[in-house]
């Protein structure tokens, strides 16, 4: 079940972390992945070559998804150079946090810049080739706090929220295409990204999560392996919220 085999998936800051880990998920189920950077290029090298050794099929590519003309460019020479883009998984983000009094506007402009735009032109670049094969899958990796929200990160929240009203919109435009849209929805996930939280904030957290513990990579990599195939294919515009039962 969930075989990827002839499909070419784009993971957008699969250099480390969340993506890093949907890569290696999707090549593992037969996917060529394409592993995009925008600073790390030893790391996706070694992501890549990761997946070569263990008979995996691999590449990189190094673009900001916040330039467009850059994304557009990376995704016509995927096409190129592999033929087709099946699967998007549209996971480049970053997070700035802080309270709304202390927030500032170059901030702001930045994560809606990477985190909402980044993932819409990422999705309309790769869409072209999808709707020519009718078959596509885009995975938009949001937060659980775009959905329940949190002190202190008004702005990254938003962003995240942001993606479920155009991963729905986008689901609606693209299904006679037989192109599904959705959203993946971690919870509190141990990455360099949380890496900063003290180990007390840690615990605290974990207190709130039913299942009682932070998420892994694993967790999240599995969900998006499962919107990527083709027993998947009645699934579009949906929200998987994978959280230990954080917010329900
Ligand atoms: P991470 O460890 O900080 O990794 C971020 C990845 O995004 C890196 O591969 C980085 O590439 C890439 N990236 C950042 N800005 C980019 C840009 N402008 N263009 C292209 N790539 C860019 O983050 P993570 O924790 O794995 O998070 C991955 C996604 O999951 C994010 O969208 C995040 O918001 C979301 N998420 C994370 C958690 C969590 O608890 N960790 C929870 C909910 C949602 P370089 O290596 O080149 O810098």
């Amino acid at each position: 079940m969930f075989r990827l085999d002839g499909k070419i998936a784009l993971v957008t800051g699969g250099s480390r972390g969340i993506g890093r880990a949907c890569c290696e998920a999707l090549a593992e189920q037969g996917a060529t992945v394409v592993v995009n950077y925008v600073k790390g290029e030893t790391a996706a090298r070694e992501v890549a070559e990761g997946i070569a050794a263990r008979g995996g099929k691999a590449d990189v590519s190094g673009f900001d998804v916040a330039d467009t003309k850059a994304v557009d460019a990376a995704v016509d020479g995927i096409v190129k150079a592999h033929g087709k883009v099946d699967i998007l998984v549209a996971n480049a983000g970053i997070s700035i946090d802080g309270l709304l009094l202390r927030l500032k506007d170059d901030d702001l402009e930045r994560l809606f810049a990477t985190n909402v735009r980044g993932a819409i032109v990422s999705a309309r670049a790769c869409s072209k080739s999808m709707m020519r094969s009718r078959w596509g899958r885009v995975i938009f990796m949001s937060s659980v706090v775009g959905e329940m929200g949190n002190v202190g990160q008004t702005a990254y929240a938003a962003s995240k929220a942001a993606l479920l009203g155009a991963a729905k919109s986008i689901a609606r435009e693209y299904a006679s295409r037989n192109v599904t849209v959705n959203v993946v929805a971690p919870g509190f996930i141990d990455t360099d990204m949380t890496s900063t939280m003290s180990a007390e904030m840690k615990e605290q957290l974990a207190k709130l999560i039913p299942l009682g513990r932070t998420g892994a990579v694993r967790d999240i990599a599995a969900a998006c392996a499962y919107l990527a195939s083709d027993e998947a294919g009645y699934v579009t515009g949906q929200v998987l919220r994978v959280n230990g039962g954080m917010y329900v």
